[in-house]
């Protein structure tokens, strides 16, 4: 079944609904720089309109900072997941991975930023309990180099994992968290909060790391790959712009 004809059946009689977003490039499209990543004000207005339903719990998880996802978003009454949800904090709710230290994590950052010379065009960012290499601005005939070192550093480091994602390699604590951990914390806790008895869970996201999200709800949630490559996801959309337009549709849906 299409997926906005099983939306509109589901989110017909009074169910509640529990939306889970990743950010870049599911609500915001991948531009060249992760600092100029910024929502449209059209989207973020369509996730205010699902903020104000009673009926509607929104969360958005991501790979990026909590701080950092939380003034992109801007709103209120949003549950954020950061870190790949490793710190989760919003409606009154907040967890953080009691065995995610910074320390591993502040040591790496420090060795990457030392391999650096090595890779023009590499960047690492340090998001607290996760670093990121950034490497988007090197030479595809680098990026080899770029995984060399990456996979150096980790065998290294065997309390850390590393996670790949769009032209960015996530060193995380190794604590068996990850956003199908995080995204299963985040809808038994937003379910609970549901006045209607039936809650749709919905799911969205581009990424490798998003594919753990839609194993983990397997059955349980209507998971939306967005874009075109493998996934374990049930349903599939292009693009951004098809995020938009379900995401107008469920605002629609549960503002009648
Ligand atoms: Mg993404």
């Amino acid at each position: 079944m299409r997926l906005l004809d099983r939306l509109d059946r589901e989110l017909g009689d009074g169910a509640g609904l529990v939306v889970i977003f990743d950010y870049d490039g599911t609500l915001t499209p991948i531009v060249s720089s992760p600092g100029a990543a910024f929502l449209a004000p059209s989207v973020r207005a369509n996730l205010a309109r699902l903020v104000e339903s009673d009926r509607a719990r929104l969360a958005i998880l991501s790979g990026r900072g909590l701080a950092d996802l939380r003034a992109r978003v801007a709103l209120d009454g949003v549950l954020y997941g950061g870190c790949h949800g490793l710190e989760i904090a919003g409606r009154e709710l907040r967890f953080r991975h009691p065995r995610a230290h910074r320390s591993g994590v502040a040591a790496t950052a420090r060795v990457l930023a030392a391999a650096l010379p090595l890779v023009p065009g590499a960047l690492v960012e340090c998001k607290g309990l996760v670093v990121s290499l950034h490497y988007r601005h090197v030479a595809p005939s680098r990026r080899g180099a770029v995984r060399e070192i990456a996979e150096q550093v980790l065998s290294r480091r065997p309390d850390l994992a590393l996670i790949g994602g769009h032209l960015v390699f996530d060193f995380m604590p190794r604590v068996g968290w990850h956003k199908g951990t995080a995204a299963r914390w985040m809808v038994s806790r937003l379910v609970r909060t549901l006045p209607a008895r039936r809650a749709v869970i919905v799911y969205a996201g581009d990424d490798a790391s998003d594919e753990m999200a839609f194993a983990a709800l397997r059955g349980r949630a209507l998971t939306i790959h967005v874009g075109a490559k493998p996934t374990v996801a049930e349903y599939r959309v292009s693009g951004v712009r098809d995020v938009q337009a379900l995401l107008r549709r469920m605002a629609s849906a549960m503002a009648s």
